[in-house]
């Protein structure tokens, strides 16, 4: 299995965090990507750089003002006096006035309008990573069309980010992506599922309307967790897109056997879909080492909802997303993949 990665992705270097109204050191670290990589060069898997990014492939699934607000927007905050080192919005838009207005012309305005909350801070190095990110998944997505499965160490992850708006330690969405991606090179039928502990919120705002992507989420329980609004089993999808929504939530502390369980059922969905090719949405916060501490998944959890997903057999692009413990996410990576490849 391929692994795509830019040692680029780890000028991302965000500080900001916001827990319980308390300023906290930012946990999306380069340590995690480093740990990740680590576990790559132990399994003795290829790295490849992906190649520069296709910005058509990214503007299949992103607004092309947002993406511009990303890749440009730090400069134009430079340029502000009395500034800090990251962008980090002080006011967002509510949902009565985006009814009614568009998207402002000023730094400030367009940061609070472009981000979902206070989670996604951009800094000087932010945009790079980004790319190399949204590169790789997209690399990944082009080796599972030639019929293997490839996995992108995506990081910034991605699957909080909308269509236009960041969120939750994500900027653009390269889980999305490589579902596009997969379609537009002929899999007519494209899932994704996710195994992260939190509701791939943005991804089920992309596709929410579309019958041809069957976006499954297994996730701690919205009611007590990030991301707070949205995730519940109730949301099915809209339009063509009805039924092509399964949103699997679990009480917080469910350990492996309810967790593999809901992994099991979203592999069932992805079956019964018809699905031509897939992409995982990988996080490790499910763990039960995580400092979020929502779900209690052990090694063996992760090493049997790989062997799930990898007995699919489809052409599939392995995606990145969250898992802040930087002691056991290259065991898990391990477990994982190894699982997956039946091994
Ligand atoms: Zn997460």
């Amino acid at each position: 299995m391929k692994v795509f990665w830019d040692p680029i992705q780890l000028r991302h270097t965000p500080k900001f965090f916001l827990v319980r109204g308390q300023v906290r050191p930012n946990f999306e670290v380069p340590a995690r990507p480093e740990a990740l990589l680590a576990a790559c060069h132990a399994m003795g898997l290829p790295i490849e750089p992906p190649g520069p990014l296709d910005l058509a492939a990214v503007e299949a699934v992103h607004d092309p003002a947002f993406v511009a607000f990303l890749r440009d927007g730090y400069a134009a905050w430079e340029s502000l006096p009395d500034r800090g080192e990251e962008m980090v919005a002080n006011a967002h838009p509510a949902p009565e006035a985006l009814l009614h207005a568009a998207p402002p012309s000023h730094v400030i305005g367009k940061l609070g309008w472009y981000t979902a909350d206070c989670a996604c801070p951009i800094g000087k190095g932010t945009w790079v990573a980004i790319e190399a990110a949204a590169s790789g998944a997209i690399a990944a997505a082009d080796a599972a069309t030639a019929g293997g499965s490839a996995y992108a160490l995506a990081r910034p992850p991605g699957h909080h980010a909308y269509r236009a708006r960041a969120g939750g330690h994500c900027y653009l969405n390269n889980a999305a992506i490589a579902a596009e991606r997969l379609r537009a090179r002929g899999a007519a039928r494209v899932a994704v599922l996710d195994i992260d502990s939190h509701h791939g919120n943005g991804t089920q705002g992309i596709f929410w309307e579309r019958g041809d992507v069957l976006f499954a989420s297994v996730h701690g329980d919205p009611g007590g967790y990030y991301p707070w609004f949205v995730g519940h089993a109730h949301e099915r999808g809209a339009g063509a897109g009805e039924g092509a929504n399964l949103n699997l939530p679990l009480a917080l502390g469910t350990g492996d056997a309810g967790w593999v369980a809901a992994v099991e059922a979203g592999v069932q969905a992805v079956r019964s879909f018809g699905t031509d090719a897939l992409v995982v949405s990988l996080g490790f916060d499910a763990s039960k080492d995580e400092p979020l501490n929502a779900l209690s998944v052990t090694e063996d959890g992760f090493a049997r909802a790989g062997a799930a997903i990898g007995g699919l057999r489809l052409p599939t692009a392995i995606v990145q997303e969250g898992g802040y413990n930087v002691d056991v996410l290259g065991p898990l990576l391990i477990r994982f993949l190894t699982g997956f490849g039946g091994r």
